[in-house]
């Protein structure tokens, strides 16, 4: 029965509530965690802020000794660190180990880049001067995370906000809190108590620490609709933001993309974690010439995979995250074909287990105006538009409020930058859909967020820049008062402009 992970030390919550976590697959109760209120949140926020005066001193090789450290520990705690993340989150096994070992990654990448990126050395404007910059924590850094994967998520803010120097209070996902818990127990364990803290709850813990004072940053991942209010809240005490948030991605499929790739690619950017992934193929877009044969191959790709039991290494899709939902996908498709569109597959609710399970999906016949294409729909539901030609495509493609990834399948050098160039979107995927790389940045346009995660961009979220003047001949300069000695140089200038 976990409670709060603050200043390195179990913490039970002033208030005492609890929630219980529960198995999606089997609805079985996994454990409880504490339910924290705004005083537990005030809390760890204390403890971060009394452990950031020393944490920020820590020599960048010594920080960089802990956090490799704490990849290293990661690892050797995979098994159990994604048998929980299956277990409250319900993803397929071999993708928890995968996440897993993508933080361990994640922390020796900015475990190095935090050594030598440090600032610049700028060409003075005069004698015996220096410039440059220097880097500095912003502070304490408040973590805000979803449930689709939420070591993952968390490590994108974490592994750099702590490598900058700063420290940190997380607030997991209610559904999700496990293996988060656990990692600050074990893995962040190296670091000193106070740099990571844990408070787990639901929107109001989450609400207390934007609010809270201490916080000088909150680095979210989650809904456009709580990430804008983070934001319009934020503001208010001009506190920076990072939000990471919905996206309804395009995917095209032009007529020279060889169907054996771009079909299991297409599905694999549609069904994996059941669509409930930010950068899914919400949208996919196949054009006339080769359409016919596409969806007849998407479907049959979507009749072999397998629902069941995350636990189960032949699983492909285990169940979606609650009954919510599930609920709420099952409604947006009910109006997409009460308005028209055509299911072609599924559509139905699966008996593969007493928890939520939903059929992988395919509908056609979608248009822009439907529920499943203007909403997102964060579920394993497919939406095949059919387009005439190329232009079509990238046009359809471009229209969106919203700009987090998007995808393509091409071997046609025009075709592909042209869609680059046309579509607002913070990772654009040629041939090798929803592939992320600790070194570049991943991020959103318009509704999908504002900020970027990962590469040296990621790290400098987390720091501010400070520019460093330095003259090493102290002289009274010339420029100071008393100004009467340049009175001849406003004399000048005045009888120069009544010459002219
Ligand atoms: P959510 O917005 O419901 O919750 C995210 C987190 O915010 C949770 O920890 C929740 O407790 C917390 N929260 C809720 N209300 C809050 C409030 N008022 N103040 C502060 N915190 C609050 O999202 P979710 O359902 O967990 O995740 C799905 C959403 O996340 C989808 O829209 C998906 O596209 C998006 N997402 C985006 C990315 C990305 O990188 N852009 C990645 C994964 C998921």
């Amino acid at each position: 029965m976990p409670s709060l992970w603050i200043n390195g030390a179990w913490t039970a919550p002033v208030r005492g509530g609890r929630r219980r976590i529960q198995n999606p697959a089997t609805l079985a109760i996994v454990d409880e965690v504490a339910d924290a209120s705004a005083e537990d949140v005030a809390r760890a926020c204390a403890a971060a802020a009394a452990a950031q005066t020393h944490w920020r001193r820590v020599p960048a090789l010594e920080r960089a000794r802990l956090l490799h450290e704490a990849a290293l520990t990661m690892r050797g705690d995979r098994a159990r660190l994604s048998e929980l993340l299956t277990l409250e989150g319900g993803k397929p096994r071999i993708e928890n180990l995968d996440e897993v070992e993508w933080c361990a990654a994640c922390f020796d990448y900015y475990a190095e880049i935090a050594r030598h990126s440090h600032g610049n050395s700028i060409p003075p404007t005069a004698e015996h001067q220096i410039n440059f910059t220097i880097k500095e924590p912003l502070g304490v850094v408040g973590a805000i995370v979803p449930f689709n994967y939420p070591l993952l998520l968390l490590v994108w803010k974490i592994a750099p906000a702590l490598a900058a120097g700063n420290t940190v209070v997380i607030k997991p996902s209610e559904l999700t809190p496990l293996a988060t818990l656990r990692l600050a127990e074990r893995a962040l364990a190296h670091l000193p108590p106070g740099a990571v803290n844990v408070v787990t709850g639901g929107a109001e813990a989450g609400a207390a620490l934007v609010d809270d004072p201490r916080v000088a940053c909150i680095a979210f991942t989650g809904s456009t609709a709580v990430g804008t209010e983070i934001a319009v809240k934020a503001a208010r005490q001009l506190k920076r933001v990072n939000l990471e948030l919905g996206g309804i991605d395009p995917l095209i499929v032009f007529e020279d993309a060889d169907l054996d790739v771009a079909v299991p690619g297409a599905a694999w950017a549609r069904f994996l974690n059941n669509g409930q992934v930010c950068t899914s193929a919400k949208r996919i877009f196949v054009v006339e010439p080769i359409a016919r044969e596409f969806i007849d191959r998407f479907v049959a790709h979507a009749k072999t995979l397998k629902v069941g039991d995350p636990m189960d290494p032949d699983t492909d899709l285990g169940p979606m995250i609650s009954e919510r939902a599930r609920a709420r996908v099952e409604d947006q498709v009910k109006r997409a074909l009460s308005q028209g569109a055509r299911l072609l597959y599924g559509g139905t609710r699966l008996d593969a287990g007493p928890g939520w399970f939903y059929a992988p999906t395919v509908l056609t016949d979608v248009r822009p105006e439907h529920a499943v294409v203007c909403e997102e729909v964060f579920g394993p539901i497919a939406s095949i538009q059919v387009v005439r030609d190329a232009d079509e495509a990238i046009a359809r493609a471009a229209q969106s409020e919203y700009g987090l990834g998007a995808n393509i399948y091409t071997r046609n050098l025009t075709y592909a930058l042209r869609a680059m160039q046309e579509i607002k979107a913070g990772t654009f995927w040629i041939n090798d859909p929803l592939t992320d790389n600790d070194a570049a940045p991943f991020g959103g346009m318009r509704k999908s967020g504002m900020g970027r995660e990962l590469g040296e961009e990621g790290l400098d979220a987390f720091r501010e820049t400070k520019h460093v003047h330095l003259d090493f001949i102290p002289e009274r300069k010339p420029f100071w008062f008393p100004y009467r000695q340049r009175r001849d140089e406003v004399a000048a200038v005045a009888a120069h402009d009544v010459r002219a």
